[in-house]
């Protein structure tokens, strides 16, 4: 590994979530002192650390690691170029890595395109995000699925008629919140940390 490269990125993904550099050392109870020696390159967390930062930060370990964003998070592939095919008929959700050839029902699915809208509302629970919606949840109109993508990770939240819409998600770097409506269709909004005030 290269200690320079990885105290570069980690610094990158920390000024991404706006966090001081105390913040985070609280996040993973270590002194801020040790946070600062790793951003300058002078010294390495240990592995321990290192995967505590990985979930902090949304990524994988290898991508701290290597301190390189695009190569590890590309041979992934790329979490926000996902498809969803969604059957009207029975409900079916079909989530592809890209473009894919689906059928349901006897009929054939083309993928759907989410509508820019910030249908979900998301409250910072220290280090979470806790999302509800004021759309309706009745069993004709209703939400049938929360998810959230970044570039290395989805999380799919089914939701239910006649309940509140709620989820709870970690506070990544950034990513995108979607969510389907069984009448209006499929949404998509940005979510990232938002600038907290520095003490
Ligand atoms: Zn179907
Ligand atoms: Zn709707």
């Amino acid at each position: 590994m290269n200690q320079i490269k990885t105290g570069k990125l980690i610094r990158q993904f920390r000024t991404e979530m706006h966090l001081t550099q105390k913040q985070l050392a609280e996040r993973i109870n270590v002194s801020d002192k040790a946070v600062s020696k790793w951003e300058r390159g002078n010294g390495c967390p240990d592995i321990s650390l290192l995967s505590a930062l990985a979930e902090l930060f949304g990524t994988d370990i290898r991508v701290l690691l290597s301190g390189e964003i695009e190569k590890n998070e590309s041979e992934k592939g790329d979490m926000r170029k996902l498809k969803f095919y969604l059957c009207k008929k029975c409900g079916n959700m079909i989530i592809a890595a890209s473009d894919a050839s689906v059928t349901c029902c006897g009929a054939k699915l083309s993928a759907a395109e989410p509508a820019e809208r910030e249908l979900l509302k998301a409250e910072d629970i220290g280090g979470e995000w806790y999302i509800t919606s004021d759309h309706p949840m009745t069993k004709e109109h209703y939400i049938s699925f929360v998810a959230y993508v970044n570039d290395s990770s989805a999380m799919i939240f089914r939701q239910y008629p006649e309940w509140n819409l709620q989820c709870t998600l970690p506070m990544y770097r950034s990513g995108t919140l979607l969510c389907n409506c069984i009448k209006c269709g499929l949404f998509a909004q940005k979510i990232s940390p938002a600038q907290k005030q520095v003490k």
